[in-house]
């Protein structure tokens, strides 16, 4: 067994990439904070996953991500879930407190953090451009942070559907569903407009958001979390209509942030990360 083998370490459950962002980010803020630990990306398919678990358990792991397809299937080998994540029946980070291994959800949280450090969505109302994970996700965090109202906005009504009653289950927050059949235009009021759709993704970078762009005001506070490229359509229109933008990628190192917090119990610096990301991204 090597020696590296013996030192705390996180890990990510999923498909591993040649040169895999999150885990160029999360190293870059272990070594920042002068740790001597690593982040690894190892796949496991879902016959294996208890296994894994047990694995990550029995070898002292401070805790690891899971991606699709393990977001929901992990929850059945932890020993318990946080808040978000009991809401959302979804873990994309597990950390190791005292000796139970305890499922948390950072996807939208590190968005939030992110807006926060701007503008606080406490009262306000925002448009959420998708229903998918990510749009879910930030809608959980923005009604637990006091959002008034949450307007979703799909195209395809049954997911539309099925966020909203998660919301009107579970949260305190009016919510309306809106059906993406033809431009949106954004109403007036709209506090905070973010997509939470792949739309504009790499490699369809060229792809618009079907929006009616002359109604967005520049009071309303914009984001994207298509985080390659950082700089979306919808985020070069809205810094020309002079409204204040948060990028993808900020919301990526921002769930990266309280990743590390978790598994460390110290907050790496956010530039640090980010420039990590941006040099993936730009090789
Ligand atoms: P999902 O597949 O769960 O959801 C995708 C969403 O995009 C759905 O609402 C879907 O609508 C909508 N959509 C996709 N294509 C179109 C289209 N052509 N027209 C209209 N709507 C469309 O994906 P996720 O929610 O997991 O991820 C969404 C994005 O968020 C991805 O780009 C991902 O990279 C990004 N992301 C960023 C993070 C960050 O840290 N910055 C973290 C997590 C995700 P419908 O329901 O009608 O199919």
């Amino acid at each position: 067994m090597s020696q590296n083998f013996l030192k705390p370490i996180t890990a990510c459950f999923g498909q591993p990439v040649a040169e895999n962002p999150t885990q160029v980010m999360i190293e870059a803020a272990y070594q920042q904070l002068g740790l001597d630990w690593r982040y690894i990306t190892l796949e496991v398919g879902p016959d294996d996953l208890a296994a894994a678990v047990a694995g990550a358990r029995a070898m002292g792991f401070r805790g690891f991500n899971c991606t699709i397809p393990h977001k929901v299937a992990v929850i059945e080998h932890l020993d318990g879930l946080g808040e978000s994540a009991a809401v959302m029946q979804a873990v994309n980070c597990v950390v190791r407190r005292g000796d139970q291994l305890i499922g948390e959800n950072t996807d939208g949280k590190g968005f939030v953090e992110g807006v926060k450090k701007l503008r606080d969505p406490k009262g306000k109302n925002v448009v959420l451009l998708g229903a998918g994970g990510a749009a879910r996700a930030i809608a959980v965090e923005l009604a637990l942070s006091g959002a008034a109202k949450i307007t979703l906005v799909n195209r395809t009504p049954q997911r539309g559907l099925e966020t909203k009653a998660l919301l009107d289950d579970q949260l305190d927050v009016a919510t309306e569903l809106i059906t993406w059949d033809k431009p949106y235009a954004i109403p007036e009021g709209t506090d905070f407009l973010i997509n939470a759709t792949s739309i504009g993704l790499y490699p369809d970078v060229d792809a618009q958001l079907d929006l009616q762009y002359d109604t967005l005001q520049a009071e309303t506070f914009v984001s994207d979390v298509v985080f390659n490229p950082p700089a979306t359509h919808l985020i070069r229109e809205a810094k020309g209509r002079g409204c204040e933008t948060l990028d993808g990628l900020e919301m990526l190192v921002g769930q990266g942030v309280i990743g590390v917090d978790y598994w460390a119990g110290t907050s790496p610096e956010p530039k640090v990360m980010r420039e990590a990301l941006e040099q993936v991204f730009a090789s």
